[in-house]
């Protein structure tokens, strides 16, 4: 039973905003009040946090239905709103004496039951509650929320003395299950974990970038993906966040951590780094900061002159080499890059360690904290086992470092254990302790720990697990190649002779799949290998009918982008399990492409069949594939007919494999798709007219005008007479003969390479 139905939210600033909008991105009512403008609206500061909610780069708010659940108003002709609501949460400024005065009014004026929370990064709850009676600590906890509000996992609960443990209770299930966050429960300790971790980190990165004299390029290079952390590395992150707002946080962490901390060792200001301030070099939200786009270049600062140079990615064998093997490649390099990161990551893995007990007692509270809250691939913990606590710890003593008892006292183990089909942790008192998540959450990075895949590849796994096969790709960005087919393919094949319930496509990366793999395609052209292009995509359309043909149910089960290829996989399976963050969408235009996974021939089907006219089925598919038109939320995906009407989504992530496995035995077979009568030629010139008019407008340039065209034969049948019929197969052969023709041109080859070398999409 749900007993949050209201929900008031003061302060309209990033943060209230965001927690307003995902509630009401939930279903459930909430007013938003800031104070009272002296402006033409007296509502004015919450009118415009919910404008930033509809920033189309970021989106805080999910649909329509959800804007009309957010009332905005001011504190002072809308207070009484807040009285019979179920739960407030304070994110005003972060300021003792104004959140105090807050409380007092909150509490004559609220119901007894009123759950109030702050959403404060800094003030322990001793100092917020202070004279506060009794009856209104009971009920007042912290939620400490990550901006933005929508897309972090992490929320970080935090009890006071007086709590009582059904306020905590409410608060969990609530914000986990309704607002879809990884509830990670916090001792009342300076900056929780998340932010006591992943300051200290990124701190003591950008001191040893200096000390190092490593350029922004060099350090982002290492400190970021090659070590499963954001690829912003740690200089791009500054530009992120601010670098001012930076500067403010490590001064608020410095004033509030104990003396001894070792925080204090890189808390101090760099001078380079306090100029640029006074510049205003502050990062993305003046367009300058470490890194600045210079129409389409990108400039770095360089740290000796101050200047900027030319951006261009760093290439390096150890790079390639830390592809391979890991972490432990970079340390155990004795390069400058490799110093640089043994000494960033042991400092800050060390720092970790020295939490435990003191600060929590569960290692996977850290974990889960630097995961969830700052988008590292592992936690502390699970970094040292990829290391080897063994190898770590001799390493910190051979170079006289101070070893924290924890680690010391686990130097025979690992942090993770995996016995008898349960994953443990190792405590401090150097028990395991199996990791019990709440009814319903199911993470597949936990539960693959405690199987062996059925078949494996580069690309791809499968695994068998509760009766059911589950497929999950582990490429770069989850590119798919022929080895991803092969491993859908095999599971199919395999799990029909085995019996077994079905098949489900999922994996808890970031992303579940980023497209087809612009590798492959690139090593075809260069090669001239245009019959070896044309096999692979046969190859892929031919899964993707396997997948849908074959008589056990397919769920996709998607998290983070399903965008190109991936998408394609998402569009042949039977149903879909969704998170409500993830992004589907078929972008290939974007390089040059078209959908030649069956996206292209599926998106027709539904658009036809969803107006029942071919010529607007296609117009519709024509114009959504070569816009590149992505989904940000289930219900932009059903506007665009890109989920069918039995499709789920759930707001936690970590629900979505539970419930794609409770739907397995109910999910019924797609219906394989009849010969499709299309629009023809003089609708396919039409196309072409727009193409043309468009592109004297400048809105297209000469090669969005060829991919448009390739799209518009597809999508119209070309050359044909209206309401010729064409089989499945002859459409996913003209995806095919398109995609092929279009991979010669110079023109797709440069928008493929720049994508690839630079990350950047050409307009040619
Ligand atoms: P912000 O400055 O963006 O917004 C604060 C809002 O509070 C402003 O709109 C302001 O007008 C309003 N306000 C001030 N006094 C008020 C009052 N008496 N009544 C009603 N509204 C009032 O700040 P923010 O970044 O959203 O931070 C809010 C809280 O969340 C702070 O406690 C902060 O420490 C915490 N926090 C911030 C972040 C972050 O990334 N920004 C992350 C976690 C926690």
């Amino acid at each position: 039973m749900n007993k949050i139905k209201k929900v008031g939210v003061i302060g309209a600033g990033t943060m209230g905003a965001g927690i307003a909008g995902q509630v009401a991105n939930a279903g459930v009512e909430v007013w938003l009040l800031d104070l009272p403008s002296e402006g033409e609206s007296v509502n004015s500061f919450a009118e415009r946090g919910l404008e930033r909610l509809k920033d189309p780069d970021m989106p805080g708010i999910m649909s329509e239905e959800a804007e009309q659940l957010i009332n905005l108003g001011n504190t002072r002709d809308h207070f009484n709103e807040l009285t019979d609501c179920d739960w407030i949460a304070e994110a005003v400024v972060e300021r003792l004496d104004i959140k105090q005065a807050l409380y007092k009014k909150l509490n004559e004026s609220c119901k007894d039951s009123t759950i109030i929370t702050s959403n404060t990064s800094t003030i322990p709850i001793s100092l917020l509650t202070e004279g506060m009676p009794q009856s209104f600590c009971e009920r007042f906890a912290i939620t400490h929320f990550f901006n933005p509000v929508r897309f972090m996992r992490l929320l970080e609960l935090v009890r006071g003395k007086e709590t009582k443990q059904e306020v905590m209770d409410t608060l969990d299930v609530f914000c986990e299950t309704m607002l879809g966050k990884g509830v990670v429960p916090c001792s009342d300790t300076p900056g929780f974990l998340a932010n006591r971790v992943g300051v200290f980190a990124i701190q003591c990165a950008l001191h040893k970038a200096f000390d190092y004299k490593l350029s922004p390029t060099e350090a982002d290079a290492f400190f970021g993906r090659p070590l499963g952390l954001p690829k912003t590395g740690v200089f791009g992150l500054y530009d992120l966040i601010g670098i001012d707002l930076m500067a403010d946080v490590a001064k608020s962490l410095e004033n509030i951590l104990p003396e001894n901390d070792a925080f204090h060792k890189f808390a101090s200001p760099i001078g380079f780094v306090s100029n640029m301030i006074a510049n205003g070099q502050t990062g993305n939200k003046n367009d300058q900061g470490f890194y600045k786009q210079v129409g389409n270049d990108k400039k770095v600062i360089d740290l000796s002159s101050g200047n900027y140079v030319n951006h261009e990615r760093l290439k390096t064998p150890l790079l390639d080499e830390a592809e391979k093997r890991g972490v432990a490649a970079i340390i155990s390099d004795k390069s400058p890059y490799g110093l640089f990161i043994w000494d960033v990551l042991s400092e800050t893995l060390c720092y970790a360690a020295s939490l435990v007990p003191e600060v929590t007692d569960d290692l996977t509270q850290i974990d889960d904290a630097m995961k969830l809250g700052y988008n590292w691939v592992k936690g502390p913990f699970e970094l040292i086992d990829e290391i080897g606590i063994e190898y770590f710890v001799s390493r910190l003593k051979n170079s006289g470092k101070n070893v924290p008892d924890f680690l010391l006292n686990s130097s025979n183990n690992k942090f993770y254990n995996n016995s008898n089909s349960t994953l443990s942790t190792l405590s401090a008192s150097g028990e395991l302790n199996p990791i019990i998540r709440p009814k319903g959450v199911l993470r597949f990075s936990e539960a693959r720990q405690t199987l062996e895949p059925i078949n494996s590849n580069e690309s791809a796994s499968w695994f068998e697990y509760e009766g059911a096969a589950i497929v999950e790709f582990h490429s770069k960005a989850n590119a798919l190649d022929s080895e991803s087919l092969d491993m859908i393919s095999d599971a199919v094949t395999t799990s029909e002779k085995k019996g077994l319930r079905g098949v489900i496509v999922h994996n808890d990366f970031q992303h579940f799949s980023c497209g087809v793999s612009l590798w492959s395609v690139r090593n075809c052209f260069e090669k001239n290998d245009f019959d070896g292009l044309d096999a692979f995509l046969s190859y892929f359309q031919n899964t993707m009918l396997q997948m849908r043909d074959s008589k056990l149910p397919v769920i996709a089960a998607p998290v983070g982008m399903s965008i190109g290829g991936g998408f394609e996989v998402v569009l042949h399976a039977d149903h879909v399990v969704s998170h409500a963050n993830s992004v589907m969408g078929l972008v290939e235009s974007f390089v040059g492409v078209v959908p030649a996974g069956g996206g292209c021939k599926e998106m027709l089907y539904r658009w036809t069949e969803k107006l029942n006219d071919s010529e607007k089925g296609a117009w519709k598919s024509f114009m959504n594939i070569g816009l590149g038109r992505k989904a940000n939320s289930p219900q932009e995906a059903d506007a665009l007919t890109m989920r069918r009407s039995g499709d789920v989504f759930q707001m936690n992530r970590d629900r979505i494999l539970n419930v794609a496995l409770s739907s397995l035995d109910e999910t019924k077979k797609a219906d394989q798709r009849s010969p499709l009568a299309l629009s023809g030629v003089k609708h396919f010139q039409q196309m072409l007219e727009w193409l043309e008019v468009n592109h004297k407008k400048g809105m297209l340039t000469p090669h969005d005008v060829t991919v448009g065209t390739e799209i518009g034969r597809i999508m119209s049948g070309g050359d044909c007479s209206a309401g010729a019929v064409f089989s499945e197969q002859e459409i996913l052969d003209a995806e095919r003969s398109s995609f092929v023709t279009l991979a010669q041109t110079q023109e797709t080859q440069a928008r493929i390479v720049s994508m690839l070398d630079n990350g950047i999409t050409l307009r040619n």
